[in-house]
C-alpha cells in the first residue's frame, strides 16, 4: 500500500466558467464580462495583458461617452495584448487603419473620434505604477518580476484583475495628430515583379521587400 500523502494538487489555470463565476465574485458588470470574453475567445487565451486591455477600452469609450459601434481611432503604445482589446472591443483594427501601434513600451492606449482637422482631442488611459502598489500580483506580473511564478499564480492574477478593473488604471485628455490618407501610386518592382504603393520603394528603386525589409529566400515556384 502507498502511505505517502498525496501531494498539493498540481496548479491549473481556471476553466472558461471558472473565470466566469471569478468574474462575477469579483464584481465585474456585465457588460465587461461581455468584452473580456470576446477578447479571450479572439486572442485564444485570457493573456492578463488582454484583460487589463479590455478594462483599459472600456475606460477610455467612457471617457469619451462613446459606444462600441462609433467610428473610433486609437493607438496603442504596446504591441502585447492591448492591441487586440481595442481590435474586439472598439473596432479599431489594423486592417480598417483605424488602430495605430507606436511600440514605446508603455501599457497604455488613446482613442479619439475621427476628425478632419490636424488634431483632435482624445483620452489616454495607462497602467499606473502608483495605484499597482495596492495590488502586489499584478504589480509582480506587470513588471516581470521574478517572484511572479506563471505555473502557479495565474489565477490569482486573474482574480486581482477582475477586482481591480479600473482601479488601476489613470486617464487624461490629449490632443492627437490625425494621420491623413497618403496618396500613392502604383510602382512595379524591377526585382520580383509585383506592385506595390510607391511608399514601398527603396531608393534603387525595388520594393522594401526585396530591399531592406526582405524577410524570407524563396525555394521553389510552386
Ligand atoms: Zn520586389
Amino acid at each position: 500500500m502507498d502511505t505517502r500523502s498525496p501531494g498539493p494538487a498540481p496548479h491549473r489555470d481556471y476553466t472558461p466558467d471558472e473565470l466566469n463565476e471569478r468574474m462575477d465574485a469579483c464584481r465585474v458588470e456585465p457588460r465587461v464580462q461581455e468584452y473580456l470574453n470576446q477578447c479571450i475567445a479572439f486572442h485564444t487565451f485570457p493573456a492578463p495583458g488582454l484583460l487589463i486591455g479590455a478594462f483599459m477600452v472600456d475606460f477610455a469609450l467612457e471617457l469619451l461617452g462613446a459606444w462600441p459601434g462609433e467610428k473610433l481611432f486609437a493607438v496603442c503604445e504596446t504591441p502585447k495584448c492591448a492591441p487586440d482589446a481595442l481590435q474586439v472591443i472598439a473596432h479599431c483594427t489594423y486592417g480598417n487603419n483605424r488602430l495605430r501601434i507606436v511600440d514605446v513600451g508603455r501599457f497604455a492606449i488613446t482613442v479619439n473620434r475621427a476628425s478632419d482637422a490636424a488634431t483632435t482631442e482624445g483620452v489616454r488611459v495607462y497602467v499606473d505604477t502608483q495605484k499597482l502598489a495596492q495590488f502586489s500580483t499584478i504589480y509582480s506580473w506587470f513588471t516581470n518580476g521574478p517572484e511572479f511564478n506563471k505555473k502557479t499564480m495565474n489565477n490569482q492574477l486573474f482574480d486581482e484583475i477582475f477586482s481591480a478593473g479600473w482601479r488601476i488604471l489613470s486617464c487624461e485628455r490629449v490632443r492627437v495628430n490625425v494621420e491623413g490618407k497618403k496618396k500613392w501610386a502604383s510602382v512595379t518592382c524591377p526585382k520580383c515583379g509585383e506592385m506595390v504603393p510607391d511608399y514601398s520603394v527603396d531608393q534603387d528603386g525595388r520594393c522594401i521587400s526585396c530591399g531592406s525589409k526582405s524577410y524570407y529566400q524563396k525555394i521553389a515556384e510552386v
